[in-house]
C-alpha cells in the first residue's frame, strides 16, 4: 500500500497530460518520496489521451492508468480511480492543473496538524473562468446549503486530500447520480478548509458545458434535497388562498350582474396555474428520473483495460474480479460488480 496516491478523471486532456504527470511526481516525490501512486482515468476520451496515458505508463512503474469503456462523466470517471487507488492518503485533483498539485505537503500538514480526515480546498480565486461561470456557481452553492441540511461546504470543488478511511466510508456510496463533494462532505469525520488560488486551464477548454453543468446542478440538489418536492404544496397552498378570493369576487360580481367581462383574468389564471402545474411535475420528473436510474442497478461504470501499475496490475485486475465475487457483501467497494 503506498503512503498516497493521486487521482485524476481526464477526459480529452492529451494537452495537459505531460505537465500533469511532471507536476504531479514533483509534488509527490517532495511529499512522500518515492512511497506514492497515481491513478490517470481516461473517461472515454476522443482524442489522443489514452494512447499518452499507457506511454507514460510505460516509463514510470508508479502510474496506474485505466481506461474507461466509454466517457461517463467526471463523477463516475472520479469514482473508478478512488475504487483502484490503494494509498493510505488520497489525493484528488482535475487534469487541467486548475488545482496547485504544489498545494499537498501544505494538505498533508494539515490534516496531520488538524487530525483531520479530508482537507478540502476552497477556492478564494478562480481565474480564466467566465463571469458567467463564476456567477452561477456562486449562486449554485448558496441555494444548495439552504435546501439541504448536509454541511457542503461553499466554493469547493472536488479537489481534496482523503483518509482511506474516509475513503472507505465514501466507496459504501453506491449511487448512480454522484456529487462527490456533497457526498464527501455527507460521510463527516473531521474535515478542514484549505483557501487557495484557482489558477487557469493549463492547456485546452473546460470539458463542463453548460448542459453537463445543468445536471450535475440537479445531481446535486436532487441528492441532497428533496425542498424541490415540497414546492408543488407551498405553491398548491398559495393557489388555494387565491382562488377563494376570487371565488368570493366571483360571487359578487354574479350578485352585482357583471359577470360575462373577464377574458383577461381568466387567461391570466389559466396560464399562471397551467405553468405552474408544469414546472411542479417536471420537478417531480427530474426525482422520478433518478429514482428510477438508481432502480435498475447498474454498475456505475466499466473498465476496458489497465496500463502500468508496475507489478500491482494484475492484484488490481484481481481486485476488480473480487469486487464481482463480492458483489453481495455489505460494506467495502466491492458492493456492486465492477462499481
Ligand atoms: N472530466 C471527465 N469527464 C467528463 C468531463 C470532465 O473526466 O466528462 C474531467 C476533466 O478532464 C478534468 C475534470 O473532469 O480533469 C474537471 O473538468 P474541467 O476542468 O473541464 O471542469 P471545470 O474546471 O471547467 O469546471
Ligand atoms: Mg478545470
Amino acid at each position: 500500500m503506498p503512503a498516497l496516491s493521486i487521482v485524476i478523471p481526464c477526459f480529452n486532456e492529451e494537452a495537459c497530460l505531460g505537465a500533469l504527470h511532471e507536476r504531479l511526481t514533483a509534488a509527490a516525490r517532495d511529499a512522500v518520496g518515492e512511497d506514492y501512486e497515481i491513478v490517470l482515468v481516461n473517461d472515454g476520451s476522443r482524442d489522443g489521451s489514452w494512447a499518452i496515458m499507457q506511454q507514460l505508463a510505460a516509463n514510470d512503474p508508479r502510474l496506474l492508468a485505466v481506461n474507461l469503456s466509454r466517457n461517463h462523466g467526471h463523477q463516475l470517471a472520479l469514482t473508478a480511480g478512488l475504487d483502484l487507488c490503494s494509498g493510505d492518503v488520497i489525493l484528488i485533483i482535475d487534469a487541467d492543473l486548475q488545482d496547485p498539485p504544489e498545494l499537498l505537503p501544505a494538505m498533508l500538514q494539515a490534516m496531520r496538524d488538524q487530525q483531520a480526515d479530508v482537507v478540502y480546498g476552497v477556492r478564494k480565486s478562480r481565474a480564466g473562468e467566465t463571469a458567467f461561470k463564476r456567477a452561477t456557481a456562486h449562486g449554485f452553492y448558496r441555494l444548495l446549503s439552504r435546501a439541504t441540511e448536509v454541511d457542503i461546504p461553499l466554493d469547493t470543488g472536488d479537489f481534496r486530500l482523503m483518509s482511506r478511511r474516509a475513503l472507505d466510508a465514501f466507496l459504501g456510496m453506491p449511487e448512480q447520480a454522484r456529487f462527490i463533494r456533497g457526498m464527501v462532505a455527507w460521510i463527516g469525520f473531521r474535515q478542514v478548509p484549505l483557501p487557495y488560488d484557482r489558477g487557469e486551464r493549463h492547456a485546452g477548454e473546460t470539458k463542463y458545458p453548460l448542459r453537463k453543468m445543468v445536471r450535475f446542478a440537479f445531481d446535486a440538489l436532487t441528492s441532497f434535497s428533496s425542498a424541490p418536492l415540497k414546492l408543488a404544496s407551498h405553491v398548491g397552498i398559495g393557489l388555494s388562498v387565491g382562488s377563494v378570493l376570487l371565488v368570493l369576487y366571483i360571487v359578487y360580481a354574479w350578485l352585482s350582474g357583471s359577470s360575462i367581462q373577464g377574458w383577461t383574468s381568466l387567461m391570466l389564471i389559466v396560464v399562471v396555474i397551467g405553468a405552474a402545474q408544469m414546472f411542479v411535475l417536471g420537478l417531480m420528473g427530474e426525482y422520478i428520473g433518478r429514482l428510477y436510474n438508481e432502480s435498475k442497478g447498474r454498475p456505475l461504470y466499466i473498465v476496458q483495460e489497465m496500463a502500468g501499475g508496475g507489478g500491482r496490475r494484475d492484484a488490481r485486475l484481481g481486485y476488480v474480479a473480487d469486487a464481482i465475487a463480492n458483489s453481495d457483501k455489505p460494506g467495502g467497494s466491492g458492493i456492486r460488480p465492477i462499481k
